[in-house]
């Protein structure tokens, strides 16, 4: 899932200062399970939109912006309103704001409404965390399943640096250290020799941006 949080009010206010007859799109997904941009905030937004005046052409909440089939029927079944639109509002991750707008015929002005954090799994407290930063090449097979590249604040691929606390980070003491989470691991399943190996640097060509894959049909 991608995290998302709606910006500030009056920086959203500021993006459509001298635009009018606003369409506000919402995502079924993952803005609405962070609550960036369901139903609920696509109308809060609307209601702020309407305190100073601003017209709203319609509102939608497409079930998953960033998938072309999906958001193209919700573009189609709003037509009507966004042939009087001069800028949708889209709260949703800059995926799915990109995305709208790659599907777009009417060649509409899009903002977005909401900063994109990152990709993330749902823990049953309730909160966000952030796993993997998509580096392309994964380690996890050798680290347990814990991965060093997003959980430890360096990045380190070879164990832990010197700065390590009582099992803590030395960027944030708040979190464990993942090179003693991936320790405790190795230990577990005997596995020590680990320590030992010397993991090569990744090859970051595997890693340029924009990705791209293309599913065989
Ligand atoms: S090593 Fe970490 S960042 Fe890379 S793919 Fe695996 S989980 Fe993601
Ligand atoms: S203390 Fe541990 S998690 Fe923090 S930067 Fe050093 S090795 Fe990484």
């Amino acid at each position: 899932m991608i995290v998302s949080k709606l910006k500030p009010i009056p920086q959203i206010l500021k993006s459509i200062e001298n635009l009018d007859n606003i369409f506000i799109l919402g995502c079924g997904t993952c803005s609405t399970t962070c609550k960036s941009g369901g139903e609920e905030e696509v109308a809060r937004i609307k209601q702020e939109l309407l305190k100073i005046g601003k017209k709203i052409s319609g509102t939608a909440v497409c079930e998953t912006p960033c998938v072309a089939s999906q958001i193209k029927i919700t573009l189609a079944k709003n037509r009507k309103a966004l042939e009087q639109t001069k800028a949708v509002l889209i709260l949703a991750c800059g995926s799915g704001v990109q995305s709208t707008k790659d599907n777009d015929r009417m060649g509409l002005k899009m903002l977005p409404g909401c900063d994109t954090l990152f990709a993330a799994a749902l823990d049953a407290k309730n909160e966000f965390k952030e796993y993997c930063s998509h580096c392309s090449e994964c380690v996890l097979d050798v680290t347990n399943a814990i991965c060093p590249i997003t959980r430890c604040a360096k990045g380190l691929l070879n164990g832990p640096c010197g700065g390590m606390n009582k099992g803590k980070c030395e960027v944030d003491k708040d979190k464990d250290c993942a090179w003693v989470l991936i320790y405790d691991e190795a230990k577990k399943f005997n596995e020590l020799s680990l320590f030992k190996k010397v993991q090569s640097a990744k090859d970051h060509s595997k890693s340029v941006k924009p990705h791209k894959l293309i599913l065989e049909s």
